[in-house]
């Protein structure tokens, strides 16, 4: 595969309106308002220039996957751009719970006991409290982070009753070549259920299908800022 370079400041605004023009018809169609839904614009392996043409896109809201990658590009960023909201929306492991907490605004990759309680410890030494999304591996996918479906509730109980932890909604990565819909309606019914209002599933070739199923945060990478130049962590 030969390599595409991350595009420049024009191609990558272009891209982010005809997302957000996307977005807003999918609202449309679902009878729904579009600021119910935010945008986050998964910046993984492409360049801080890239996040920066974003930003100047009016684009604030961001997706990484790795805390180190994102502790690279981000922090210097934030002076400039007092609106800018980093998600880290990777496999978290624990010992780099406190510098996720550090970096990240919402961590949308809770997935297991362990990571809780080095999450809980973390934002007491921090000071600092990111919101926190539950990831559920809807697929039971064994190489996916993600907490089980049948193990969700309990997890979320003892995040919230054992750990102190806030958290505010569900995120989920169906499994690729199979039919979304049946993830995003598992996911939105257990998020209802839960009184979780955060909905956080759908990336660049399923979005409006999410969004349908009530999504109130879609991850989009590849369809803004293009192929990614090597292979993302999983
Ligand atoms: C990479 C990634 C995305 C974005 O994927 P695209 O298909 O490039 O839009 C969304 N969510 C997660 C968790 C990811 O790792």
């Amino acid at each position: 595969m030969t390599q595409s370079p991350t595009p420049g400041t024009e191609a990558i605004a272009a891209s982010l309106s005809r997302i957000k023009a996307r977005i807003a018809a999918a609202c449309e169609r679902a009878v729904r308002d579009p600021a119910t839904v935010t945008l986050v614009a998964v910046s993984k392996t492409h360049p801080a220039e890239a996040v920066l043409a974003a930003l100047e896109a009016g684009q604030a809201v961001f997706g990484e996957n790795r805390v180190q990658e994102a502790a690279g590009k981000f922090p210097a960023l934030r002076p400039d751009h007092p609106g800018l909201r980093l998600h880290i929306i990777g496999g978290l492991q624990t010992n780099k719970a406190r510098d996720a907490v550090r970096v990240a605004d919402t961590i949308e990759s809770l997935d297991r006991p362990k990571l809780a309680a080095a999450l809980a410890e973390a934002i007491a030494k921090e000071g600092r409290a990111p919101g926190l999304l539950i990831q559920v591996n809807t697929g039971a996918e064994p190489q996916k982070s993600g907490i089980a479906r049948d193990e969700a509730a309990a997890f979320l109980r003892a995040c919230r009753e054992e750990h102190g932890l806030a958290i505010s909604g569900a995120m989920c990565i169906p499994p690729e070549g199979e039919d979304p819909v049946p993830h995003f309606r598992w996911l939105a019914d257990f998020a209802r259920d839960q009184g979780l209002p955060v909905l956080s599933m759908g990336m660049s070739g399923d979005f409006e299908a999410a969004i349908a199923c009530g999504a109130t945060q879609v991850r989009v990478g590849s369809a803004i800022f293009g192929a990614r130049p090597y292979p993302a962590a999983p």
